[in-house]
């Protein structure tokens, strides 16, 4: 007399739960491997143009790449906006 089919149901559930785990567990052993050795080939990854600059004005931090430009008393500023270099130069002139 073998096992009644619910029984077999319940093993085969079991059964694709476990795959299901160990299918999972191997993934999160393999992310991190990734992750480690493409921090250990270079530098730490920085997207050009992606710095934070201050904006002496209001204080914000803006993105260099997004920032307005410009040079007062020989020295390079970078604003959030246009309002805040012109609001900027005007105070500093
Ligand atoms: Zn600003």
């Amino acid at each position: 007399m073998g096992p009644p089919l619910w029984l077999k149901m319940i093993r085969l559930v079991i059964a694709g739960i476990i795959v299901y785990v160990i299918y999972r567990s191997l993934k999160a052993l393999f992310r991190p491997s990734e992750r480690v050795s493409g921090r250990a080939s270079g530098e730490t990854p920085r997207i050009e143009g992606e710095d934070l600059v201050k904006d002496p004005c209001c204080g914000t931090y803006v993105p260099i790449n997004s920032s307005y430009r410009a040079t007062l008393n020989g020295k390079m500023l970078y604003f959030c906006s246009r309002e805040c270099l012109e609001k900027y130069k005007r105070k500093n002139s």
